[in-house]
């Protein structure tokens, strides 16, 4: 175990701060390090093995697909990839899907294609992106100037021009940053990295509608919220409210990387072959992996199990009555809670205890377990972390 913490400490980049063990293998909502020791895993990758480790359907896709064709460029037709896009169309909005590699690159193409359609439409003087106070959109350049966090952007100044900032649930604020140089919002319809903060249902449908008063398009990033998360597929259909771009990654093929903008037809129809593209994007192996998440997750009664075992959560956490917890939010299986100590010590005391945790900024707790967290298994985080927060007096 040293000896490999040792190495990553002397050869990888230094942009994370790694938790003091080596993760072995895991099963289910377990992860086990080298030496033997369990833990229950309440960050599933960051909200991405949505069906936890080694389920035995992800495995069987994938080796099933391994031996057979793993990768062939866009230049090929491959049956998962088609079926894949079929499938997320129709269980969506969407009339067309781009398939990429991660968040920030579904990020990255939808704002392209919201300027492309702003220009063919209205020509290049609507370009700007309005984006929201404490919004994570990823790191890359252009989502990173969609990310106003200082600590993110201030390093890399100057960011991409053309982003506007908006203060996130206030309507009024959001409508003074609409003109028509405005060709598209993003917003996450439950922002995750921010503090785990749900848009108020009255937000989303005003910007819905400052967006239509305005020729612009809604883009919903649901790369963290999405796919069965929040308890229905989509977190907008939760809400009620349609985008005319979604975002998706971090489940999407079950800890294979992966994302996905899903987008209407008018938006499509804006873009022609060689506007855009990825090398690896949307490989059988990874699109196969896919549609064996999708066929365990998209189904009416899992889903409607994951907003029920996330209220079980919340009220478990709102009981558990530790002076140390301020508030609990969220939705499904996406909560967040505040506390009056810094996260990162409830994290470290949650190791001790055999929980991953995560924070999500400096004071919340951030849980998004794996889909398939049994009530038993939300027990035991609740006693263990009972635990580990007694521990911190
Ligand atoms: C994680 C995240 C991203 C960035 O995804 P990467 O795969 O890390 O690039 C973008 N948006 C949201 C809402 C996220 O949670």
């Amino acid at each position: 175990m040293e000896d490999i913490m040792e190495l990553e400490g002397r050869h990888v980049l230094q942009t994370y701060a790694r938790a003091p063990f080596v993760l072995d293998h895991g099963q289910g909502c377990w992860a086990y390090d080298t030496q033997g020791n369990a833990y229950l895993d309440c960050v599933a990758g960051i909200a991405v093995n949505a069906l936890g480790h080694a389920h035995p359907a992800l495995v069987a896709a994938l080796t099933g697909q391994a031996g057979k064709l793993w990768h062939t460029s866009n230049l090929y037709h491959t049956a998962p990839h088609a079926r894949l896009a079929a499938r997320l169309c129709a269980h969506s909005f969407a009339e067309r899907v781009f398939f990429c590699n991660s968040g920030a690159e579904a990020n990255e193409g939808a704002f392209k294609f919201a300027r492309k359609w702003a220009h063919d439409h209205y020509g290049p003087e609507k370009h700007v992106i309005v984006a929201f106070t404490n919004a994570f959109h990823g790191r890359t350049f252009g989502a990173l100037a969609a990310t106003p966090r200082e600590k993110y952007q201030a390093p890399f100044r100057p960011l991409l021009p053309g982003v506007r900032i908006a203060p996130f649930n206030d309507l009024a604020g959001a409508a003074a940053a609409f003109d028509d140089s405005v060709c598209a919002a993003i917003v996450e319809p439950i922002q995750g990295e921010g503090g785990i903060h749900p848009a108020t249902p009255e937000f989303l449908a005003g910007l819905r509608d400052l967006c239509d008063r305005h020729n612009a398009l809604l883009i919903f990033d649901e790369v963290q919220c999405g796919v069965g998360r929040s308890g229905t597929l989509w977190a907008y259909q939760g809400y009620g409210v349609t985008p005319d771009l979604l975002t998706a990654a971090k489940p999407l093929a079950g800890g294979l990387p992966m994302g996905a903008i899903l987008m209407s037809e008018a938006v499509a129809a804006a873009m022609h072959p060689g506007d855009h593209g990825s090398t690896f994007a949307g490989s059988p192996l990874v699109a196969a992996v896919a549609e064996a998440l999708l066929d365990q997750v998209d189904r009416p009664e899992f889903l409607a199990d994951v907003a029920a075992r996330g209220e079980y959560l919340k009220e478990r956490l709102e009981e558990l009555n530790s002076p140390h917890i301020a508030g609990v939010r969220g939705r499904g299986l996406m909560i967040g809670a505040d506390l009056d100590i810094p996260a990162a010590d409830v994290i470290n005391a949650g190791y001790r205890h055999g929980l991953l945790l995560a924070n999500a900024g400096p004071q919340t707790l951030r849980l998004v377990p794996p889909l398939i967290i049994t009530r038993a298994e939300i027990d035991t985080l609740i006693e263990r972390l009972t635990a580990a927060l007694a521990e911190l007096g």
